[in-house]
Parts: structure tokens; sequence; C-alpha cells
């Protein structure tokens, strides 16, 4: 089972709140605008970046993502934990802005695991499932400098539980600054 799931339970164990997230790019089957996404045309993503209404944002398999700042400040605001489901370069740009937050990689058993799930997943074309191998590939190899803690997915069970040790124990056992 990939990400998703394991972040599904992580927000309903711990109480915390999902960033839904902007994108360009097109719903999947299944996925509801407003709970997977704000599904967005590039002009209109262009003018949340130029309003700064993104915290931060990237450019992913020819798409367009970002973090809406509607979605995180409230939730700050109340003391809430909030947990954005993003990549690396957007991760960077959260750790330069929120010192604060924790940031966990899920890093994924091996290549030819991922590829068997994106192709069980059935809604992805073949040039889009190479171009997120190689992109994930990438971001596998840059992650231990990126994030404070990598936590492997190769039974979903057991990387629920240490991603949940993770947010307990915070900042105690980080493996980069
Ligand atoms: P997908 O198209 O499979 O839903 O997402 C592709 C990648 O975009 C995933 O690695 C996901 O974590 C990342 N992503 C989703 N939302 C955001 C966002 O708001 N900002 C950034 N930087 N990456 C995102």
């Amino acid at each position: 089972m990939g990400k998703s799931s394991i972040l599904s339970r992580v927000i309903a164990e711990t109480n915390s709140e999902f960033s839904v997230s902007a994108t360009t790019r097109d719903p999947r089957p299944g996925e509801v605008e407003g709970r997977d996404y704000v599904y967005l045309s590039r002009p209109e993503f262009e003018d949340r970046i130029a309003s700064e209404s993104v915290l931060e944002w990237a450019e992913y398999g020819g798409n367009l993502y970002g973090t809406l700042r509607e979605q995180v400040l409230p939730a700050l605001d109340a003391g809430r934990n909030i947990i954005l489901d993003i990549e690396n370069e957007g991760a960077k740009q959260i750790k330069a802005s929120f010192p604060e937050a924790v940031l966990i990689f899920i890093r994924p058993p091996s290549l030819s695991v991922l590829e068997d799930r994106l192709r069980g997943r059935g809604d992805t074309h073949e040039a889009d499932i190479q171009r997120r191998l190689s992109v994930a590939d990438q971001q596998m190899r840059e992650a231990p400098l990126v994030y404070h803690h990598i936590v492997l997915n190769d039974d979903m069970e057991s990387a629920i539980d240490r991603f949940l040790d993770i947010l307990t124990a915070r900042t105690t056992d980080r493996v980069s600054a």
C-alpha cells in the first residue's frame, strides 16, 4: 500500500488535519475536488503564486503542485497539527519557512515495488509511470539531505507505527538538522 494510505491512518490516529494541495494535474478516477486536491488551470495556479496564496510550490512530472496558505495557517493558529503530502522541493521550502516542521520521507522499499504499485493503480499512463519512477529515484537519493526522518514503507502497519513513534517523540531522533 502507498503513501496516501499511511497518511490517512496517521491523520485519523493523531487527530491531525490534512492540507489539501492545489494542482494543475487532472483528477484521477475517484478523486474529489476539495478533498484530494483543489484542481486549478495553470493560469489560475500562476495567479495563486503571484498573490502569494501558496506557501510553497513545485513542478512534478509536468504539473504544478502547491500548498495553499488558507489550508495551513488557520490550523496552526488554532494549535492543530497539519500534515502536508509534498515532494522534496516543497519540503525544502517548508523547512526554511517553518523551522518547527517535522519532515518525514516515506520511502518505497524499491523502485520495482513502486513500479508495481503505480501499475496496480491502473490510472496512470505508461509515459507517466516512467517519468514518476525517474523522479522517485532522484527524490529517494536526495531524501537524507532534506528530511529529518525516513520511514521505509515495506509493510504498511509497521510503517504507520514508525511514523506515529516519530510524531510522538517529535524532534528527539532526527537523522539530519
Ligand atoms: P500525485 O500526482 O501522485 O497526487 O502527486 C505527485 C507528487 O506531488 C507527490 O509526491 C506528492 O507528494 C506531491 N505533492 C502533492 N501536493 C503537493 C504540494 O502541495 N506541494 C508539493 N511541493 N508537492 C506536492
